[in-house]
């Protein structure tokens, strides 16, 4: 068997398993290193090959977003990481760099629990860092941190460990001012980040290697190793002894919610039903047999397939056949097929996608990016506002 299919074989027994899934999303100021270190991420995962990562393709999939070098839309990636000894599935959206697209950026963090922002350490927290860790926190999704470009404080600013560790922890407390503005008002969510809980990881995406907490524990490899490594030279070495990939991935499997553990905080956040309905029940309980509720962040252009709708399944299965109502239009739209995106490419599904997950479904032709689709008519998930551009200040 190759090893795609043995891939698509893991993805979709993991599928059933909710408490082994996490939905994430990357989150970052353009320029940052969203796509370079989603290909890490894939190649880690064996999505993509080691050389390729870096190249920054398997996320761009628009040629007209290869060309520019922006990544304008919310593509979508399943991949399987084993942490714990139990492997995971873990689905992860895309979101627009671009300062102009914030509504496109708050469509695709409803689809997901966790949000990895990424902040060049170089530049620090920037305008843009702020509104997309504003926008993963109105919509109920849980932060964690990395600090990317940490080669160029070595190579090109020359700093020495303790300048690093000031301009490091810098970063992270202009990110956790953001989050405690943002969640003081909630018990269920304390989610600063700090480098001793491990929801901090640091690293160079471009040379592919990173370390946290937990991975300096286990492999010994401290930030005078990667000073010593990166300064000679043996950035291979450090990617080898200390893959981004592993210390990113276990940080997700880790430190993310699975659908049981967020779907019951985010139903009341991000839907204004009635939270006493039995809808409400089956999506806080992220029922696979209670009516089918998805909600489509992103629709993107197939060649051969059409229209493909890509969101959350909150409740339900959704399966090839189905009729399912189209929030704001009138009449019913027919499951053509449904399936994963995996490494960028689609892989249909016979067997349907079950509550908890990233479907790719097509044949929803009335869907538009924000409609919600379900098998019973159903509040829709509220319209979507765009944020304007706040200022950040350094403390
Ligand atoms: P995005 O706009 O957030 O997707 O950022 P990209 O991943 O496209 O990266 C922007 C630029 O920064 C590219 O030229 C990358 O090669 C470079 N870059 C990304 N990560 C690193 C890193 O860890 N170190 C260095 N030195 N450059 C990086």
């Amino acid at each position: 068997m190759g090893r795609r299919k043995k891939i698509v074989q893991e993805c979709e027994k993991l599928m059933d398993k909710p408490e082994q899934i996490r939905n994430i999303a990357i989150a970052a100021h353009v320029d940052h290193g969203k796509t370079t270190l989603s290909d890490n991420l894939l190649a880690g995962a064996g999505m993509i090959s080691d050389e390729t990562a870096g190249q920054q393709l398997a996320m761009d999939t628009k040629e007209d977003e290869q060309e520019r070098g922006i990544t304008i839309d919310a593509a979508n990636v399943s991949m399987t990481h084993e942490w714990n000894d139990k492997n995971h599935l873990i689905n992860l959206i895309d979101t627009p760099g671009h300062v102009d697209f914030g509504g496109d950026v708050t469509r695709a963090m409803r689809a997901v629990d966790g949000a990895l922002v990424v902040v060049d350490a170089v530049e620090g927290a920037m305008p843009q860092t702020e509104t997309v860790v504003r926008q993963a926190l109105r919509e109920g999704v849980k932060p964690a941190l990395f600090i990317n470009k940490v080669d160029r404080l070595i190579n090109e600013l020359q700093e020495g460990p303790k300048e690093m560790q000031e301009r490091l922890l810098d970063v992270i407390a202009d990110v956790n001012e953001l989050i405690r503005g943002m969640t003081q008002d909630y018990e269920d969510r304390d989610w600063t980040v700090s480098v001793e809980d491990g929801t901090v990881a640091f690293g160079s995406a471009l040379y592919k290697w990173g370390v946290s907490a937990p991975s300096m524990a286990e492999t010994g490899v401290g930030f005078s190793e990667v000073i010593e490594m990166e300064r000679n030279d043996q950035r291979k070495e450090l990617h080898e002894q200390s893959p981004l990939s592993d210390v990113v991935l276990d940080m997700v499997a880790e430190h993310f919610p699975n659908p049981l553990e967020a779907q019951p905080r985010r139903i009341p956040t991000i839907w204004r039903g009635d939270d006493e309905s039995e809808l409400a029940r089956q999506m806080r309980e992220v029922d696979d047999d209670g009516d089918v509720v998805f909600m489509a962040t992103d629709i993107s252009m197939d060649p051969h397939a059409g229209e493909i709708a890509t969101g959350r399944v909150f409740s339900g299965t959704i399966r090839k056949g189905q009729e399912l109502y189209v929030s704001g239009t009138a009449g019913k739209n027919r499951v053509q097929s449904v399936g994963v995106f995996m490494g960028g490419e689609r892989e249909e599904l016979d067997r349907g996608v079950p509550a908890g997950n990233i479907a790719a479904v097509t044949g929803l032709r009335d869907a538009i990016a924000g409609s919600t689709v379900s098998s019973v008519e159903m509040t829709p998930f509220e319209s979507i506002e765009h944020i304007s551009e706040p200022v950040i200040t350094k403390s």
